[in-house]
């Protein structure tokens, strides 16, 4: 089978912990050269500055992977559908909620395929969630999604600026998990956002939730940065019928009533690049953007508090 031949924009920690691995063994793609403003390498492919300079090239490139932080994500998607290539979009898709779309009109005139990916959602464990309360209904649900900022984002100071995300930036992944299980549409109904005094983004979110179910069930979310020791990365959900449903390891994991039903090595990345392959050959796009759409609600909606100065 002849590989599709792809690209990076942006080497850093994700790339390398994942799409760079994952492309390596991959079947379906070929990665044929990089963008990186520092200049790396990965295993002789040739490196550009920019992209221009890549397009201009490799004009046989098919498609891109844009790993670089959301604030100039919009910018490298429309350069990249500008020049024809396919795109795979880092979560959050954009920064803004008027990018994301704009994302998607430029790819629908230009005639290619966008692929929002979530990799929270890339888990048996959150498949089998899914089908379990399609059938059950949701009585209660509660996300906690607590870690070390120092520990995963380990002087990335781009988290902290104004269109960083802040806590929201694990917090989407919960909520890319929150909207796929869910067999209705939530709704954000209030938000309280904790700030550190010198810093953009929030550092710690609580979130409460509506929903169309007419049973109104009760929804929350509780996002912090400031765990010490292990992250509590989990979704503890009861059905309508009383079942106790727990996502656990970033959704890697569910148990049913205290039994463990599904745990598995995460294989997230591999599931993201089996799809774009899938979505390439059928030419079709898969653009969620409601994680999205709830972190805006919630700096729409939500109370601002101020807390110590946050350093390294
Ligand atoms: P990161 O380590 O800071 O890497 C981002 C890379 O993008 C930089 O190293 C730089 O690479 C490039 N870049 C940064 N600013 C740029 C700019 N203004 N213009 C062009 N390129 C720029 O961040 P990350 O952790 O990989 O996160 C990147 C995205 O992946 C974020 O949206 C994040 O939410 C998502 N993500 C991260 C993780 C994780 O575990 N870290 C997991 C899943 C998803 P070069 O110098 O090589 O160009």
């Amino acid at each position: 089978m002849t590989k599709r031949k792809i690209a990076i924009i942006g080497l850093g920690k994700i790339a390398q912990d994942q799409h760079l691995p994952v492309i390596d063994k991959s079947d379906s793609f070929e990665l044929v050269a990089v963008t990186s403003q520092r200049g790396l390498t990965h295993r002789g492919v040739p490196t550009f500055k920019t992209p221009a300079e890549m397009y201009r090239a490799i004009p046989d490139l098919e498609a891109v992977s844009i790993c670089t932080p959301p604030d100039v994500r919009h910018g490298f998607a429309i350069e990249a559908l500008d020049a024809g290539k396919d795109l795979l979009l880092e979560k959050p898709t954009a920064a803004t909620l008027a990018e994301a779309a704009d994302i998607a009109a430029h790819a629908k005139k230009r005639g290619r395929v966008i692929f929002a990916t979530w990799h929270s959602q890339f888990n048996p464990a959150v498949d089998e969630a899914t089908a379990l309360l399609a059938g059950a209904g949701v009585k209660s649900l509660r996300i906690e999604w607590r870690e070390d900022v120092r520990k995963w984002h380990p002087g990335q100071d781009w988290v902290w600026e104004p269109g960083g995300f802040g806590v929201f930036d694990p917090g989407i992944n919960a909520l890319s998990i929150f909207v796929k299980i869910l067999p209705f549409t939530p709704f954000v109904k209030s938000a309280e956002l904790t700030y550190p005094a010198n810093r953009q983004t929030p550092i710690g979110v609580k979130v409460a939730f509506s929903g169309t179910d007419p049973d109104s069930p009760a929804l929350s979310a509780d996002f912090d940065w400031r765990e010490q020791g292990d992250e509590k990365w989990h979704i503890e959900i009861e059905s309508k019928g009383g079942h106790k449903l727990r996502l656990f390891r970033g959704g890697a994991s569910l148990s049913v009533d205290g039994h463990v039903t599904v745990e598995q090595p995460s294989e997230e990345y591999e599931r993201i690049y089996e799809r774009f392959a899938e979505l390439l050959d059928r030419r079709e796009s898969d653009y969620d953007t409601s994680p999205l759409q709830l972190v805006g609600d919630a700096m729409m909606v939500g109370r601002r508090l101020t807390t110590d100065p946050f350093d390294w």
